[in-house]
């Protein structure tokens, strides 16, 4: 069995094998890319898109001041707005439907 050399279809095996051999590290190499693609996406998905801090912000309906992170938001006319309470919030919902 040994010492006959290689005939052709053991070569052929043999190609066939170091296709699949690439073709396997091909596919471990476009999987790992991929799930550190996935992963990123996944990181800035739990990022909020606007983190409120804790500055003070003024009350476009009475003015006062206060710490944002406390405040009421409302999204209202594509920006996002902040009372001081859900009274503010909504005598200024009140008012603009009126
Ligand atoms: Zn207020």
């Amino acid at each position: 069995m040994f010492g006959r050399g290689w005939t052709k279809d053991d070569r052929f095996l043999i190609r066939l094998l170091i296709i699949f051999g690439l073709g396997y590290l091909a596919y471990r190499v476009v999987r790992s890319w991929m799930a550190t693609q996935f992963l990123d996406k996944q990181q800035t998905k739990n990022q909020k898109p606007q983190p409120i801090e804790d500055i003070m912000i003024k009350d476009p309906y009475c003015g006062a001041y206060f710490p944002q992170r406390q405040g009421e938001t409302l999204r209202y006319d594509g920006q996002d707005l902040f009372f001081c309470s859900k009274e503010c919030r909504d005598k200024f919902i009140k008012e603009k439907q009126a």
